[in-house]
């Protein structure tokens, strides 16, 4: 964790907190910045799988796809030209088909994340992050696998792990403002809560109370290395109906091609409510992993070329992710910036027409820069 201070610290390196920096940037904003982020590259749940054992391996692991509500407009419009035009992400036509409860193949279900455009990240998803990052200007620091669990002030100043200090905060996901942290971190109080105190920043109330009302629904991804083979043309993503997914408790398979004829595939599994804490989560993903794949011979009946091959498939291990869903309400715009704690909020969370999906977590860090750079 480097030792200087900063004007900016980003907890998280998502599309929001990458987006968030790179607008910041493109504006001519001065200050100096560290990202802090828990994994191991940028990209969030817009993230890519790769492996030490195969080098060419690149499963796109969280979403598949950005998908959008409308066509983008204004900043956000210019963004994604920027970013088609470097070649960084391209229209995603890549076919999609929907699954009933009986295994059979069915036009794709109605969803907001299928409603409007799509894009897809090239060569993956990680490479949208991963281009926003290096859009930052040489003011910006970045420090992987930093997973911050509790936040502190000193004055008006945020406190960083090694000591340092940073002007203005901006959290990117919601973990350490809602009360879950007290279960997954073991917490008694929320970590933003402890670090300013109530009514210091009546705006902050406000954030706080909005966030404790998000639900972040799970997912349970399995990740299966399928062995070289011939295949006839495969759909990108099947999304299971309704009522198919409450049948198989999956919402959809991602396929991806690999390289040498191998095939990447990931299922998107649906949680069932058990507790999740740092004691209970490595048991619910040994259970997962047992689910998923004991369902998959039967939601692959419509392929059956594929589904002689489940048994030679190679588990690459389950990833949980927390997802925000299409049709909740975020947290208001209003609240994105706190002016008197110096705490600013980015994500896919904050309420707006792209709520819960790639749409909304780019939109989010436009705006937030906005109000930085003001
Ligand atoms: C399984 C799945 C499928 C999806 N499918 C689609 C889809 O088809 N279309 C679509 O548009 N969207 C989809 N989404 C949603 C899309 O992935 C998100 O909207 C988008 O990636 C959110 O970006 P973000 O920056 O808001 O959050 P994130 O990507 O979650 O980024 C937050 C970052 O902060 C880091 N972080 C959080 N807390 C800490 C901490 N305490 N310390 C350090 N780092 C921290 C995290 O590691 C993460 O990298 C899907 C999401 C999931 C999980």
């Amino acid at each position: 964790m480097p030792g200087k201070d900063v004007d900016l610290v980003v907890i998280g390196a998502g599309l929001s907190g990458c987006a968030l920096v790179a607008a910041l940037s493109n504006k001519g904003w001065r200050g100096t910045i560290q990202i802090l982020e828990a994994g191991r590259g940028p990209g969030g749940r817009c993230a890519t799988r790769r492996r030490r054992d195969a080098p060419l391996w690149r499963l796109d692991h969280g979403s598949p796809t950005l998908s959008f509500q409308s066509e983008p407009q204004g900043h956000l419009l210019d963004l994604m030209q920027s970013l088609e035009q470097r070649g960084v992400i391209r229209v995603d036509d890549d076919p999609v088909v929907g699954l009933d409860h009986h295994g059979a193949v069915v036009a794709p279900p109605d969803h907001p994340l299928l409603r409007g455009p799509r894009w897809r990240g090239i060569p993956t998803m990680a490479s949208v992050a991963e281009t926003l990052l290096s859009d930052g200007s040489d003011q910006v620091g970045v420090c992987f696998g930093e997973r911050i669990q509790t936040l502190s002030r000193d004055g008006e100043s945020w406190v960083l792990p090694g000591g340092a200090c940073a002007s203005n905060l901006v959290l990117s996901g919601t973990l350490l403002a809602h009360p879950r942290s007290l279960a997954m971190l073991g917490r008694s109080d929320v970590p933003l809560r402890d670090a300013v105190p109530e009514r210091h920043d009546l705006l902050l109330d406000q954030a706080l109370a909005s966030i404790a009302g998000l639900n972040a629904s799970i997912r349970w991804n399995l990740m299966l290395e399928f062995p070289a083979m011939d295949l006839d043309p495969l759909p990108r993503q099947i999304w299971l109906t309704p009522r198919a997914q409450q049948q198989f408790g999956v919402e959809r398979l991602v396929l991806q091609r690999q390289q040498q004829g191998r095939l990447g595939l990931v299922i998107h599994g649906l949680d069932d409510g058990s507790l999740i804490t740092p004691e209970t989560q490595p048991q619910l993903l040994i259970i997962q992993e047992q689910r998923l794949l004991s369902v998959l011979p039967e939601l692959l009946g419509s392929w059956p070329s594929l589904q002689r091959m489940v048994s030679n498939a190679h588990s690459l291990g389950v990833m949980r992710w927390g997802a925000a869903q299409p049709l909740e309400q975020g947290m208001p715009k209003a609240l994105q910036w706190c002016s008197k704690a110096r705490v600013g909020f980015c994500g896919d969370w904050i309420a707006g027409p792209g709520f819960g999906m790639a749409e909304g977590a780019l939109q989010s860090g436009l705006d937030l820069a906005e109000l930085i750079a003001s």
